[in-house]
């Protein structure tokens, strides 16, 4: 069985406060979660945690991890400037980007990010825009499939990230020409992994790459970032993945590959967004209509523009009706919003207890990936977030979109008046 952290009592508590749909964070598991991937990675001495705002932007979520050693891992202007917000500055920064514009660039540059270049072209581009910092990090595409025992991972040749090997030689050679004292080296493989293999299996494609460079080009290689795509378990019937045992990998090909070398002072780095967040949100959503036709139907007062992964990926979201985790699961239903989309639907054919109007769902595993691919379609408003503290208070840390929000970039017409 699937449990989650939030209870009919806790939510009850909010709902008369913040009205649903909202998304609700678990701060004490995010805490310890955070603890345990240092602790698998404790036997590396730079080792850095990079969180992937871009899973779950939300100052008071950065300051958390902010407060377990995190770095951040930016990829825009906005997430750059949230991060400059929240105190992060320099090494903390990773700017993991790709079709950058200039701007971007010129803000990761002032604040003194470590910036990761996804493409040959883009060395001069930057050098132009914002000028070569001393410390470079470089996205590796090795192509062609990416396989963990004869099982395809993932499709690397078909993705638009990254240099290729031959690039990589040549972007190091020329970088050094130009200046840039110290380097990194990046690729993000495969999403979602769900194995405590893939961290090793990549670790070892980026530690040959790393040893090949150092030999081709002679570069100072100072960092190797792992990047993001440890998954999480969507489905009640997969087994979680083993962070301590995915450190122990990584610890075993760096051993065995980085230290002979003589890059056994490499740091390494990650920039998980998914395993940091997914599991610890949910979005907390009401039962608000049913209807019975061909199937049967729960309408709920959140939808897609929520919570967009099932809809847009078929992504499976297991649900908990609050107060009834003990019910048997006898009922079918499909769950859904009110956008006028067909696929706005959280569940298709699901086996559920008995849902009664008024009931509180919980969708799990929302926490990354889930409120900041919102949008606002049909006029949908964005929720609130809402904080589960360690001492069981709720603290808002997002406000819900009002008209006014919806409005505002009309503001230079004069026909919504704020008021
Ligand atoms: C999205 C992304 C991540 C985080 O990915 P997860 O699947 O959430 O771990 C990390 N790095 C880069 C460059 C990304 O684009």
């Amino acid at each position: 069985m699937k449990t989650t952290f939030a209870t009919k009592e806790i939510v009850e508590r909010i709902a008369a406060q913040y009205p649903t749909p909202f998304y609700l964070y678990d701060e004490k598991g995010i805490r310890e979660n955070a603890r345990k991937l240092k602790q698998a990675f404790a036997w590396n001495k730079g080792y850095r945690e990079y969180f992937a705002v871009k899973a779950t932007p939300n100052p008071f979520i950065l300051k958390i991890l902010q407060e377990e050693g995190c770095g951040v891992d930016c990829s825009s202007l906005t997430e750059l400037m949230m991060s400059e917000a929240c105190g992060f500055s320099g090494s903390d920064i990773m700017f993991s980007s790709n079709v950058t514009p200039a701007e971007d660039f010129k803000l990761a540059k002032k604040l003194g990010a470590y910036i990761n270049l996804d493409d040959i072209t883009h060395i001069d581009f930057l050098e132009q825009v914002a000028g070569l910092p001393e410390t470079i990090f470089c996205r590796y595409n090795p192509g062609g499939h990416f396989e963990i025992e004869t099982h395809v991972m993932d499709n690397p040749g078909e993705a638009k990230y990254g240099f290729t090997t031959q690039q990589l030689i040549d972007g190091f050679k020329i970088l050094m020409q130009k200046g840039v004292k110290h380097f990194g080296l990046h690729a993000f493989l495969a999403s979602n992994t769900v194995t405590n293999a893939y961290y090793p299996k990549l670790a070892r494609v980026l530690f040959e790459t790393a040893v090949m460079l150092k030999k081709e080009t002679g570069a100072d290689i100072r960092f190797v970032n792992l990047s993001g795509g440890v998954g999480i378990p969507y489905r009640p019937e997969q087994e979680p993945n083993d962070i301590l045992a995915i450190g122990e990998g990584v610890r075993q090909a760096f051993e065995e590959i980085m230290v002979p070398a003589g890059l056994g002072d490499v740091a390494i780095f990650t920039e998980l967004g998914r395993f940091m967040l997914g599991p610890y949100g949910n979005l907390i959503t009401k039962a608000v209509h049913e209807k019975h036709i061909y199937k049967e139907y729960i309408g709920v007062d959140a939808c897609a523009a929520n919570l967009m992964r099932p809809a847009i990926y078929g992504a499976y979201h297991h649900i908990t009706v609050l107060g009834k985790e003990n019910a048997p699961c006898d009922h079918k239903y499909d769950v859904t919003g009110g956008l006028c989309e067909n696929n706005d639907k959280f569940a298709v054919d699901r086996m559920l207890p008995k849902i009664d109007m008024g009931d509180y769902l919980a969708i799990h595993d929302a926490g990354a990936h889930g409120f900041s691919m919102g949008y606002n379609y049909n006029g949908k408003l964005r929720s609130a977030e809402i904080l589960l503290c360690e001492d069981g208070s709720f603290k808002l840390i997002r406000r819900a979109e009002t008209p006014a929000d919806y409005f505002a970039t009309f503001d230079f017409t004069g026909l919504f008046p704020q008021k």
